[in-house]
């Protein structure tokens, strides 16, 4: 019999349950004990929901996020949130966010205003961990306390658990030496510690337990591998069963290594390495069980359970009993119930599977691999019904699309000049001060700007009072520029609630969800639109606006679009063609946009790839391929105007050193760029090379509250001009202005222009 589990479940709840039970703790709104009754509700019916399942996840529910559990479970907290008031759900909070509940907080005097943890990413995902702290001194000390009580939950549910805990080297991996000493030294401190916690499971009755190691789908340098060998051999003497999980990618290299560590089972992400499933098989001790994940557990396509069923039965014929089932990864990486989802076209619908699923198909599977197909004829065949019906269907494909791509040849992506032509050209057409001032595109989103926006969406509002509403914004937005004197204005993004769902919604291709929320950070979750067939623009999409805008203002207006590459790494996408291919036609799509912006007389045009960089793959060997399409996609959106046309690209986060070249090549006039709150330290990767257009470093950090003043901005801009020519700088905030408010944004403005006035009377 094959052995069905789950690697995670999503925690935040189908109706995002758990998001508003934390807001609501964090505002003094409700107490700690509701907070934890919610917790244990939802835990409670999402094991029930797997209960069909031979074994499932405890331990994957986090009030904010798995690893920063993992820390409190290792006894790793940073040293200035130790000793602190309130229970440890306050600390726990403290670390998260800086800080807990109100009520928790009234010892403001001495444990208030704690730094938070810093966030990154989750390997290739969009979600982001709170990321272990250490230094040379770290000790760790077991906190089971946590486990304990989800796992007796479970059992006084009937279910069958495995507890779920991240590896030790993977713990390590994540994490960050604050005094930049060797996180592999701390290895021998922590592997008692697993042990202990291990030797705790057995006393409680466990019999297997998930070790999560996705640091294994990385490159690993040779102590990363030996500590693997280390790690798992201090652990052999445990008496509870281990299957040693990777994700996210296939193990190459580190194939051989995983399969002979003394574990009882290898999990390995056969949606990513098919291939590795039988080497796998064939290289496991016959003690070991292997479990496939053979449903993407990152996607929300229906899996083609025929096909999987093709080289999951050779497979269970060699291994038997050996053989477990999964998705892929745990399901934290997507929605929870299609069920829901009662407006969603039932032709698309038809083709989608979220968590819940997700899991009813691997019943499926099992059942077939127990028993035969012919048990479960009818799930499969309607299965096969909807693989069917998408793969043929012409919503899908686009044969129009389908030619534009073959089209597509290198000189899409070239401008017809190069900068040093293209920049005089538009010097004498914008005829721009020195220092040149300019937004990143979004002005505060005001209360009045999303119940507009929200009374057209209910259809309380018709399109003329909603346009009209809209224009009035844009009016101020460019009122308010004019009287603070910048140089290129925005029309200030109020007609977009998401700036790559705006476009979405416009591009045939796309469908929306109601309820298909993804948890990205603790009580922030995204709604990805899904990218489902072939991309087309049935018309312009923001040239009204800008249009308006423009006729407002003498100075230039700058229109303002989402890159192919944004759109693409935010949208879940189509799992039947290369990423690249979709990026393409979304590149095709953009770049009729803006040459329709060119035809409307916009000279000035900026587009977005905030997620550039993020979209980079796991493995650094897979970067060049990636930065290849991603850079063609831009070029092809963008460069198809004339040279007087200025286009401007905008990054969010930019740590440039490890792709300076490759931004370089997608050859925008100007890229804006994060920079205010590392002093400009980001601009180290300008030291050696010599970015030849023209740069506006941020100088203000749009994430905080805080106004910077005019000399503050001088002395930035002076840090950016030893490394950049003056004349190629731009003075501009660090990103868009929406999440602040107009009484912020004035004053810094305000500052930002005198600062720029400053530097042209001192150039
Ligand atoms: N133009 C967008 C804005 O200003 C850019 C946002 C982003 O890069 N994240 O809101
Ligand atoms: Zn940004």
């Amino acid at each position: 019999m094959v052995t069905t589990h789950n690697l995670g479940f999503p925690r935040i709840g189908a109706q995002r349950e758990l998001k508003f039970a934390l807001e609501s703790y964090w505002k003094n709104q409700s107490s700690r004990d509701e907070l934890k009754a919610v917790g244990a509700r939802l835990r409670e019916r999402h094991w029930k929901e797997q209960a069909h399942l031979d074994l499932v996840p405890a331990g994957d529910f986090a009030f904010y996020d798995q690893v920063l559990d993992m820390s409190f479970t290792l006894g790793n907290l940073p040293a200035r949130v130790r000793d602190f008031h309130g229970d440890a759900l306050d600390n726990y909070f403290r670390v998260a966010r800086g800080r807990s509940a109100g009520s928790a907080e009234e010892h403001a005097a001495c444990c208030g205003g704690v730094a938070a943890g810093e966030m990154t990413k989750w390997f290739d995902t969009n979600y982001h961990y709170i990321v272990p702290e250490f230094d040379a001194a770290t000790q760790f000390r077991l906190d089971t306390s946590r486990l304990v009580e989800q796992l007796g939950e479970a059992r006084a549910l009937g279910v069958n658990a495995k507890p779920v805990i991240i590896g030790p080297v993977t713990y390590l991996w994540l994490g960050k030496a604050k005094d930049d000493s060797d996180k592999l030294a701390l290895l021998p401190r922590l592997l008692p510690v697993y042990a202990a916690l291990l030797d705790h499971f057995a006393a409680l009755g466990i019999e297997w337990v998930q070790i999560d190691e996705p640091a294994l789908v990385t490159e690993l340098d040779t102590p990363w591998r030996d500590a693997f060998v280390t790690a798992y051999e201090a652990l052999s003497a445990r008496r509870v069963r281990l299957l040693l999980a990777t994700y996210f990618g296939p193990l190459q290299e580190n194939l051989d290594l995983a399969s002979k560590l003394p574990v009882d089972g290898l999990h390995i992400d056969a949606i990513n390495a098919r291939n590795e499933a039988a080497a796998a098989a064939s290289m496991l001790p016959d003690t070991s069980v292997l479990s496939v994940g053979a449903i993407n557990g990152r996607n929300i396509w229906k899996t083609d359970l025929n096909a999987a069923l093709d080289w999951l039965e050779p497979l269970h014929a060699s291994l038997g009993d050996r053989l477990w089932i999964s998705p892929s990864c745990s399901l934290l990486h997507t929605p929870v119930d299609l069920a829901s989802e009662d407006k969603l076209d039932a032709e698309i619908k038809s083709w989608l599977a979220f968590a819940l699923q997700k899991l009813d198909e691997l019943s499926v599977l099992a059942r077939a691999l127990n028993e035969g197909r012919a048990a479960v004829a009818d799930a499969l065949a309607l299965n096969s019904a909807a693989i069917e019906s998408r793969r043929t269907s012409a919503r899908v494909h686009n044969p129009a699309v389908k030619a534009a791509i073959a089209n597509i040849d290198a000189a899409l992506g070239q401008r017809a000049s190069a900068y040093e032509l293209r920049a005089v050209k538009q010097a004498a057409m914008l005829d721009l001060p020195a220092y040149p001032t300019t937004t990143i595109g979004s002005f505060p989103q005001t209360d009045e700007i999303r119940q507009a926006r929200s009374r057209f969406r209910k259809g309380e509002l018709d399109a003329v009072a909603y346009k009209a509403a809209m224009e009035r914004e844009i009016t101020r937005a460019v009122k308010e520029q004019e009287a603070l004197g910048l140089d290129v204005l925005v029309h200030g993004e109020a007609e977009r609630n998401d700036m790559v769902e705006y476009f979405g919604e416009q591009l045939d291709g796309y469908a929306f969800s109601q309820f298909g929320w993804v948890q990205s950070y603790g009580s922030r979750c995204v709604k990805p639109p899904i990218l489902f067939g072939d991309i087309s623009r049935p018309k312009a999409m923001t040239v009204e606006w800008t249009r308006y805008a423009q006729a407002q203002t003498n100075k230039p207006m700058k229109g303002m679009l989402t890159g192919p590459v944004t759109i693409l790494n935010w949208s879940f996408v189509r799992d039947d063609q290369p990423r690249s291919v979709s990026c393409l036609q979304l590149a095709l799509a953009i770049r009729e946009e803006v040459l329709d912006l060119e035809k409307a007389g916009v000279r000035v045009i900026q587009i977005d790839e905030a997620a550039l960089r993020e979209g980079l793959p796991l493995r650094r060997s897979q970067w060049n391929d990636y930065l290849r399409w991603a850079v063609e996609s831009f070029r092809i959106t963008a460069n198809g105007v004339q040279d007087e046309t200025q286009i401007h690209t905008h990054m969010c986060y930019s740590e440039f050193n490890d792709i300076i070249a490759s931004i370089a090549d997608m050859d925008a006039d100007v890229i804006t760029i994060e920079t205010s709150r590392s002093d400009m330290e980001l601009l180290d990767a300008f030291d050696d090379f010599d970015y030849p257009n023209q740069i506006g470093p941020g100088v203000y950090d749009i994430h905080s509250p805080n106004i910077p003043s005019e000399a503050h901005i001088v002395d930035l801009m002076k840090k950016a001009a030893q490394r950049i020519p003056g004349e190629r700088l731009w003075v501009n905030p660090d990103c868009g202005l929406k999440t602040r408010q107009w009484d912020e944004v004035i004053p810094a403005l305000r500052n930002m222009v005198a600062a720029a006035h400053a530097l042209r009377a001192s150039a």
